[in-house]
């Protein structure tokens, strides 16, 4: 079958085998012209030309972790500077301050499971009142809800009691898959000293998303020394699974940035040719779904990724750093409006939960949404402007 055909019958919507996927991507890496408008196509046609993002603060609760992966600044040693071990009255304090930066998403991160590893952890739970770092999240997305936040849980490998308990508060949660590859587990490899990072571990994790209902944010992480085959037989799982329960409301494609501080200081970053015929091909292989990057990763190009198939940008903090990747700092949502907009796209303000994804949360919790949200089940502007 010829590339063009090959495009041609995903803009028909016919589904794609991995096989042509593979086909389509070593046609791209000689011009990725053809792949890039079929992927605009796509997005145009089931997207239509809005991008949206989510008004956010980040709220690092801890960042012990049990885990070591070789990309990783976020985790803190005890006794170093970026320690962070949140009180209740700190978190108190930072959701009264996103208050009144009227932000709408707080998202709750924490490293893995931080007790079943640090002295310091478990004290400072005990200090709080908490016996698990989950039940220090139910109760901090109970306190974020009666400010008229809407919580979002990233903390790992949850298990499926926790995550039906926070399912009752959050309006969505996430976990990145990163990769389903075994081999980047392997000795010298990025997840060798992350059992959460086992494919087995995280793929439990999202099905057990998929059969409590949670919306759910994934995604993978480009450039960490995978192989193409790797990235998209990543990216089918992800598919897979939202065939499986419907759950799956964003897949972020983050693309590495190595940080100082890590094993993997001096790989070089996720090359942008590559990281673009990725996002390309995720729109090919997902194409109703929804594609975010995230725009401070990509600094100076990020709105050339929204005519390859993106439509969303992810949380962006006016508050709060992006603790993950706190040498990049958010850009202005000022600026971000005005760089969608000089690329022919819409800027809209969603909830932690897409509008397609209603149905999956509580009367409650789209009780509480009603003040602030419009006709299109996104954010009224007159709040987050
Ligand atoms: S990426 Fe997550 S699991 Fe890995 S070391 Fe960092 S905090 Fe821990």
């Amino acid at each position: 079958m010829l590339n063009s055909e090959r495009l041609n019958s995903v803009l028909e919507d016919k589904t794609i085998s991995r096989q042509d996927v593979i086909e389509i991507y070593q046609n791209a890496t000689k011009n990725p012209n053809e792949l890039f408008s079929t992927a605009q196509n796509l997005r145009k046609k089931f997207k239509k030309d809005s991008v949206t993002f989510s008004k956010k603060a980040f709220f690092n609760i801890v960042n012990l972790c049990k885990d070591t992966c070789s990309y990783c600044t976020y985790k803190a040693e005890p006794g170093e500077e970026k320690l962070s071990l949140m009180s209740i009255q700190q978190t108190k304090e930072l959701l009264q301050l996103a208050k009144k930066y009227r932000c709408v998403e707080v998202l709750f991160v924490t490293g893995e499971k931080p007790e079943e590893r640090y002295q310091e952890a478990r004290e400072w739970l005990k200090e709080n009142g908490f016996k698990s770092t989950a039940e220090y999240l139910i109760h901090a997305s109970e306190l974020a809800l009666e400010s008229e936040l809407f919580p979002h849980t990233n903390a790992g490998n949850l298990n499926f009691g926790e995550m039906k308990e926070l399912k009752k508060t959050n309006v969505s949660m996430g976990v990145m898959l990163e990769n389903v590859s075994e081999r980047l587990t392997e000795r010298g490899m990025p997840h060798y000293l992350a059992a959460s990072k086992r494919p087995k571990a995280r793929l439990e994790v999202l099905e057990n998303s998929g059969k409590l209902g949670i919306p759910m944010t994934t995604g993978i992480l480009v450039g960490i020394g995978e192989t193409i085959e790797e990235i998209i037989d990543s990216i089918f799982a992800i598919k897979q699974l939202h065939q499986k329960y419907g759950n799956i409301q964003e897949v972020i494609l983050q693309n590495f940035q190595p940080k100082p501080d890590t094993i993997m200081k001096d790989s070089p970053s996720a090359d942008e040719s590559y990281f673009k015929i990725i996002v390309a091909l995720s729109r090919i292989i997902m194409p109703k779904m929804n594609i975010q990057i995230p725009p401070n990763l990509s600094p100076k190009s990020y709105q050339s990724f929204l005519t390859i198939g993106i439509n969303d940008w992810g949380g962006i903090s006016p508050l709060t750093p992006d603790f993950v990747n706190p040498e990049f700092s958010w850009p202005e949502i000022n600026k971000v409006e005005e760089d969608s907009k000089n690329a022919g796209f819409e800027l809209k303000c969603r909830f932690p939960i897409y509008p397609e994804f209603f149905s999956f949360i509580s009367k409650e919790l789209r009780n509480k949404m009603a003040n602030i949200e419009n006709e299109e089940g996104l954010v009224k502007k007159e709040y987050w402007k």
